[in-house]
């Protein structure tokens, strides 16, 4: 008897058709002889509906009622589950996240467990029941309020539930088969994972992959979690996260893998990242001289905004100057250009440029650490498709441009050819959006 956790989230419970379907694939599971805990998001865009409201009656909602108000979307697709479940002849019991033990920092909308206690959760268990859970909230021991983890945030419950209780592995269901070489709406292309490195998997969704959220990836690369993101539409297998030191339970089963699916035997490339959520800031004419860049970004970090990309330049020989170019959140931009323009005589740069029409493009692969030439594809697709790179960057295991954000869509399914990473067959794309 294994333990399995299964997350939905709001697009597979959007209505009471679909918290059905979701119920009877759970019951399914329980039939089959495992014990079953789900963690469930608020139905379809409730979490935005609140948000607005919130919005209507104040312009700026206290975060400690914001969380009060954004936890009851998952009380009620908790409870509707458990009753959905119940009608099929099953015991399920939904509890609340601090009902569950999920123990917070106090930050309200950005909380992080820091405790898992799940001691009821066992009883249920115990008691036969199906566990079903509020997702993407908690409960802080010092102030005894109610927090919320952050937008998404239901992955990351569903993970620290699988770690806290040991599980089997933690399914992750979305209205997509699994994890792609590239986000199907952009590359048609787009070939489903069997697996992906959990470092891998950190660094695409770090830089704009969609399917999972970093922080649950984080959670589970820290505490040995298996994930399995899968398809609520299909009981096909999708794509298995794999941590240090797990093998994907396909080939641990000896079964053999279609050759369209498992692709190259060691590929080099994992997939492909788009982001259009960036945007560039260059300061032209900076003084060449010490504590220029120092005084820059001492500035930048005033305004609380994350930088991605950093390009300096070579010094124009002549001038004694140089420029600067960053990256960060589109919405930070104009925080920061107002900041940077204030101080522009005691910065002493000479212009300012800001530009939100970039896209990033991000190739990720764990195979870059040890075979030479990965960039060389990079470039040569993007010359071939007449793409100009504005900047780049690279980690250990990845490369990164910015393009124009027009150029991005064509970019992606002309490096997704590069690298070999085509599928014979189109994706399947359902309606939904991918959560
Ligand atoms: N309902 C929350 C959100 O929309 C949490 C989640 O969906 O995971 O962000
Ligand atoms: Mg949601």
């Amino acid at each position: 008897m294994a333990l399995i956790v299964q997350k939905f989230g709001g697009s597979s419970v959007a209505d009471a058709e679909s918290i059905k379907r979701v119920a009877k694939r759970i019951v399914d599971t329980r039939r089959a002889g495992n014990d079953v805990v789900v963690a469930v998001s608020a139905m379809g865009d409730t979490t935005d509906e609140l948000l607005d409201l919130a919005g209507a009656v104040a312009p700026l909602p206290a975060p400690r009622e914001l969380d009060m108000l954004l936890s009851s979307g998952e009380r009620i697709s908790m409870a509707l589950l458990a009753m959905a479940i119940h009608a099929m002849g099953f015991e399920a019991r939904s509890f609340t996240g601090s009902q569950a033990g999920m123990i917070t920092t106090p930050d309200h909308g950005s909380a992080r467990i820091v405790d898992v206690t799940p001691v009821r959760l066992r009883e249920a268990l115990d008691d036969g029941a199906i566990v079903i859970v509020a997702g993407f909230q908690g409960f802080n021991r010092d102030t005894k309020d109610i927090t919320t983890l952050g937008r998404g945030g239901s992955d990351t419950t569903a993970v620290a539930l699988a770690a806290a209780l040991d599980a089997d592995v933690c399914e992750i269901y979305s209205d997509v088969d699994g994890i792609f070489t590239a986000d199907p709406r952009l590359v048609p292309k787009a070939r489903k994972l069997l697996s992906v490195s959990s470092e891998e998997m950190l660094e695409l969704a770090a830089n704009g992959a969609k399917v999972l959220y970093i922080r649950a990836v984080e959670y589970a690369r820290r505490h040995g979690v298996l994930i399995h993101a899968r398809s609520t539409f299909t009981s096909n297998e999708g794509t298995y996260v794999l941590g240090e030191g797990m093998t994907d339970p396909r080939a641990a089963r000896g079964e053999k893998m279609s050759e369209e699916e498992v692709g190259n035997e060691e590929p080099l490339v994992a997939g492909v990242a788009t982001d259009r959520s960036q945007a560039k800031v260059t300061v032209i004419g900076v003084p060449d001289v010490p504590g220029s860049a120092a005084e820059i970004f001492a500035l930048v970090a005033k305004t609380g905004a994350n930088i991605d990309m950093i390009v300096q330049n070579v010094q124009s020989a002549s001038a004694g100057r140089t420029d600067i170019s960053f990256t960060l959140p589109r919405p930070d931009a104009k925080e920061v250009v107002r900041r940077l323009t204030e101080d522009k005589a005691e910065l002493g740069y000479q212009n300012l440029i800001s530009d939100d029409q970039i896209g990033k493009l991000s190739v990720v692969g764990a195979g870059m650490r040890t075979t030479s030439g990965v960039s060389q594809v990079l470039f040569d697709a993007l010359r071939a498709a007449g793409i100009n790179i504005a900047m780049i960057s690279t980690s250990e295991i990845r490369i990164s441009v910015i393009v124009a954000a027009e150029d991005l869509d064509e970019a992606a399914r002309a490096v997704h050819t590069a690298y070999g990473l085509d599928s014979e067959i189109e994706a399947t794309v359902y309606a939904g959006t991918g959560r």
